[in-house]
């Protein structure tokens, strides 16, 4: 009986106690702070409006297809060739059992039936490079992709709409927390949301109306004017038109880039930049482009005038050069334009830090922090370098943020990433991805017919280059993701190697403080998180630590 009186007694305090640390007391700021994060604004409304107008305009679509099917074609021409595919369906169904005997037929048995086989094939994807309706398909490509992502970031503003936590981060992370990070993700969808609709907009208006032969003709009017330079110096009016498109583009993305740092970032308590410093490093970046971006866009056109069909081998050859001379000068060169980067002072974390280093024979030169704080309060820890010269870098914001054993934990998991040598396969997947790119634009970069459709009479490297981005972009996203994919795998990889050190518990913690700290989603949608995230989610990273049979600690 006093046992239980005493139990009674010790439990009471202590559940307010915890009930108070996880942030279940019915504060009022809190409520209030939970009926914003749950109001649905205007922006929602717009959104319900348009899902059910598109509920709509699907169902009078599929009556309309039922009653005039044939005639489709006739009175909208862009959905000839879908009509036609779609139409070819079911006799291609009959008459499978005749394909499959052609098939086994001209089944290659030899070295050389499979090369006749697969110079056919080239000939027959050539036939259909002439054919292709470019300008159609790249408009229902980037629609269909568009409406893809738009439904994603919907689902996923569903869920910052949500106030209640769900059990398994509710442990971790308080009411508080979970809601500020809602509220903070909110407002970004917001900005996104409209965002998106002004881009999708501008790229339909641009291909649409044919822009981009319209601002070539434009560049090579004014350099003729000006300085005397016919057609024929078609590097130079690429490097022109180059910087004209990215200065319009820079210029046309300025207000939502303005009301990002200066309205969003700034209320949720991010932005450290002052207007002026935002204005030097948009002057600092622009004058990068041009600096750096005209030369590397002058020598990639040079490559691919000079070396002919296989040019894209010189051209993936290049890219490969640009990168590795970009990864050198970057941190060297580039970054301190825009950031101071201190040796850590001697003292606790960077004994520990240097420690641990050489416990994992970790080639340390050289242990900077760096004012990350200047912009921004998001924090971040990273690694650079190469063979036996690497360096590493923590931002000041961590080093406010967490306690020297959970960024010796941050660390562990960098060096994670440098163990198990995912810098090289992340910079091997690129190369690939690279070539890739090059090798499917060297089969469009003589379609005069893709040109045409885009309504430009002449041929330049440059905007065939554009005209095929246009075309890739859904096997870019499809690309991206398997990125995302595979970075996921390497981060689950690096908390398994910080974990194994023994640094599990405060690999954990310091990552729950990052989330709070960076009022990063804590409870994404699994598809948006899937297609988007190149981290996996919080939870999902904190069950792999907390699993007794993932990286059990050895020494
Ligand atoms: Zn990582």
């Amino acid at each position: 009986m006093s046992q239980a009186v005493s139990n009674s007694n010790n439990t009471t305090p202590a559940r307010r106690n915890a009930s108070s640390r996880y942030g279940d007391d019915t504060d009022s700021a809190i409520d209030a702070q939970a009926a914003l994060v749950m109001r649905k604004g205007f922006l929602d409304d717009v959104i319900d409006g348009i899902q059910l107008g598109l509920l709509v305009i699907v169902g009078i679509s599929v009556v309309f297809i039922g009653i005039f099917a044939n005639s489709l074609p006739t009175i909208f021409p862009a959905t000839k060739p879908f009509y036609d595919a779609i139409v070819s369906i079911p006799g291609f169904i009959m008459n499978v059992p005749e394909h499959a005997a052609l098939a086994m037929l001209y089944f290659p048995r030899s070295v050389d039936e499979l090369f006749f086989l697969a110079s056919d094939l080239r000939f027959w994807l050539g036939e259909q490079m002439h054919t292709l309706p470019y300008k159609e398909c790249v408009l229902v490509f980037s629609w269909a992709t568009y409406l893809w992502e738009a439904k994603l970031d919907i689902r996923q503003r569903d869920r910052l709409h949500e106030v209640r936590r769900p059990a398994a981060i509710a442990p971790f992370i308080s009411r508080q927390a979970y809601l500020e990070a809602n509220a903070y993700g909110l407002d970004k969808s917001s900005l996104g949301l409209v965002k998106n609709v002004f881009m999708q907009i501008q790229t339909t208006v641009i291909i649409i109306y044919d822009l981009t032969p319209w601002l070539w003709t434009i560049v090579g009017d004014a350099m003729d004017e000006y300085l005397g330079y016919g057609p024929e110096y078609e590097i130079t009016r690429s490097i022109a038109y180059f910087l004209a498109a990215t200065y319009v583009s820079t210029f046309l993305s300025l207000p939502f880039d303005l009301y990002s740092t200066f309205v969003v970032e700034k209320k949720h308590g991010f932005n450290k930049q002052t207007f002026g410093l935002y204005v030097s490093d948009m002057v600092k970046s622009l004058a990068l482009t041009a600096l750096l971006g005209g030369p590397i866009l002058a020598a990639f056109l040079w490559v691919i005038d000079r070396t002919g069909s296989q040019f894209y081998l010189y051209a993936w050859g290049l890219m490969a050069a640009v990168q590795l001379l970009a990864i050198l000068i970057y941190p060297t060169f580039i970054q301190p334009l825009f950031n101071k980067f201190d040796p850590l002072p001697e003292g606790e974390l960077r004994n520990a830090i240097e420690a641990l280093a050489s416990r994992l024979n970790f080639p340390l030169k050289k242990l900077y922090v760096v004012d990350g704080s200047k912009r921004s309060s998001h924090s971040n820890a990273y690694v650079f370098g190469f063979f036996r010269s690497k360096r590493i870098v923590i931002y000041d914001t961590l080093i406010n943020q967490c306690t020297t054993e959970e960024i010796v934990a941050i660390v562990g998991h960098e060096l994670g990433h440098w163990k198990n040598n995912h810098i090289l396969r992340m910079l091997t997947a690129v190369q690939l991805q690279t070539f890739i790119v090059f090798f499917a634009f060297s089969c469009f970069v003589g379609e005069r017919a893709m040109y045409e459709s885009f309504g430009m009479h002449t041929m330049p490297t440059l905007v065939g280059f554009i005209f095929f981005q246009f075309l890739y972009q859904p096997l870019d996203s499809l690309l991206t993701f398997a990125m995302n994919v595979l970075s996921r795998v390497h981060e689950f990889d690096a908390d398994a190697f910080s974990k194994k050190l023994g640094y599990g518990e405060q690999l954990a913690s310091g990552l729950i403080k990052l989330q709070i700290e960076n009022k990063s989603v804590m409870n994404p949608d699994p598809l948006y998180s899937a297609y988007h995230f190149s981290h996996p989610p919080l939870v999902e990273r904190l069950n792999a630590i907390n699993d007794p049979n993932v990286a059990p600690k050895s020494n």
